[in-house]
């Protein structure tokens, strides 16, 4: 079989049988063109009995929208695909628990300002659009995009009044939606806005473009959001599947324009929750140059506890990928806390035995191994007080540690 990267591009004739080149390396062909209904699909795919069911109660659960390119990437004949396990609804979705929660990550509790979420000390969430090029299946926002009511110019402006009069917010991660839907010009505009606040020191744009759309990414955007470094893009791969040529080429494009890219990772129930399966996603990644950053634990969204995999099995997982590769490749494995509790690292306990005087560790490979503490306790830096004098305290801006309160 051929490495992921060295994959042929995605055979066209699976979703459109007779575009032209032009209008498939299109953006605005491919979100004109997305696939929304049951029986476009089913031209294109024999569709499996549950995804019929599925599409046709899609209207009562979330919105269905796909890329022709995504739609590319599926296997026609096997609906266990990880592209199309992530694109196309089950009926599985019906299936609501008594657990699972519109705002899993209790976001609407920390809204002070339209299109704002603040819910870390020095961190905040910018939702600017609410359409995407993709919609989810295992999506934790789903109470917010696809929906009828997009933010309105004045809620983006009341938003960055918020943000500019905020001085604790070093960091704000636009979002939505999916913000690289906006035309460059629009979006260069808000993020030009918000690199003119003093206080903000770092901007990110979270999208999932560069997997289902990466025409998108074109000279012009890069060039554009590099005129506001620092500014990250964090992306959104699940599957090594989705790492083909034009998807890494998008990557490239960005970084090669001085545009980090990093990527957060959803671990979704038999569609990457194998070792074989994260291995290689997370070693294409870094292939690509794009660092994988988090693997999330499902959140418990509504209508996705079939794609959710048990902790235990995560942890599992998670250990057989330390060590086993480089550690570059290797994200955080965290639950988003329900609630609104952040994000909490979790995985294999490598510590066995504490003692006084040492500490007892096992190796990736299993093997205990004694780790000697040092003689010495005291961690107190003596040159802060000279290369910080006169700073107020890191948690101290507008003197509280706090995050905002919830409203
Ligand atoms: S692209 Fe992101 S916001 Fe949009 S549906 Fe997927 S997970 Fe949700």
């Amino acid at each position: 079989m051929l490495p992921v990267l060295d994959q042929p591009a995605p055979a066209r004739s699976l979703a459109r049988a007779d575009v032209a080149d032009r209008d498939w390396s299109s953006w605005r062909w491919q979100l004109r063109n997305m696939i929304t209904s049951g029986d476009e699909l089913a031209r294109v795919l024999d569709l499996a009995p549950a995804e019929r069911d599925g599409l046709a109660a899609s209207a009562h659960l979330f919105r269905v929208g796909i890329t022709p390119y995504y739609a590319s990437l599926m296997d026609p004949a096997d609906p266990s695909c990880p592209v199309r396990m992530q694109a196309i609804p089950r009926a599985a979705e019906l299936d609501i628990r008594d657990e699972e929660l519109r705002d899993p990550l209790g976001e609407d509790h920390h809204h002070p300002a339209p299109c704002v979420i603040h819910k870390y000390p020095d961190r905040a969430l910018f939702l600017v659009v609410d359409r995407c090029a993709i919609y989810c299946r295992h999506c934790n926002r789903r109470r917010l995009v696809g929906g009828d009511a997009p933010p309105s110019a004045s809620d983006v402006d009341a938003g960055l009044a918020y943000l500019a009069r905020t001085p604790r917010i070093r960091d704000v991660l636009i979002s939505g939606g999916d913000p690289l839907l906006m035309t460059t010009e629009k979006l260069a505009g808000i993020v030009g806005r918000i690199r003119a606040i003093p206080h903000i020191e770092t901007i990110r744009i979270g999208t999932r473009i560069p997997v289902v759309c990466p025409m998108r990414i074109d000279d012009e955007l890069c060039r554009a959001l590099r005129a506001h470094a620092p500014l990250f893009i964090n992306t959104h791969f699940n599957h090594a599947k989705e790492l083909t040529p034009e998807a890494r080429a998008a990557c490239e494009r960005l970084i090669d324009h001085g545009i980090p890219v990093g990527n957060q990772t959803v671990l979704l129930r038999g569609i990457n929750s194998s070792t074989r399966s994260l291995r290689a996603l997370f070693r294409g990644l870094l292939r690509a140059r794009v660092r994988p950053y988090y693997l999330f634990q499902g959140d418990t969204v509504i209508g996705t506890d079939h794609l959710r995999t048990p902790v235990d099995a995560a942890i599992e997982l998670y250990g057989s990928l330390r060590g086993w590769m480089s550690g570059m490749c290797i994200p955080h494995l965290v639950i988003d806390a329900p609630g609104g509790g952040g994000k909490l690292p979790i995985g294999p306990d490598y510590i066995v035995e504490r003692h006084p005087d040492r500490v007892v560790v096992r190796t990736y490979r299993g093997e205990l191994v004694d780790y000697p503490e040092p003689r010495e306790r005291d961690c107190t830096v003596p040159y802060d007080r000279v290369y910080f004098a006169g700073q107020p305290a890191d948690d101290d801006r507008e003197g509280s540690a706090e995050a905002a309160p919830p409203l």
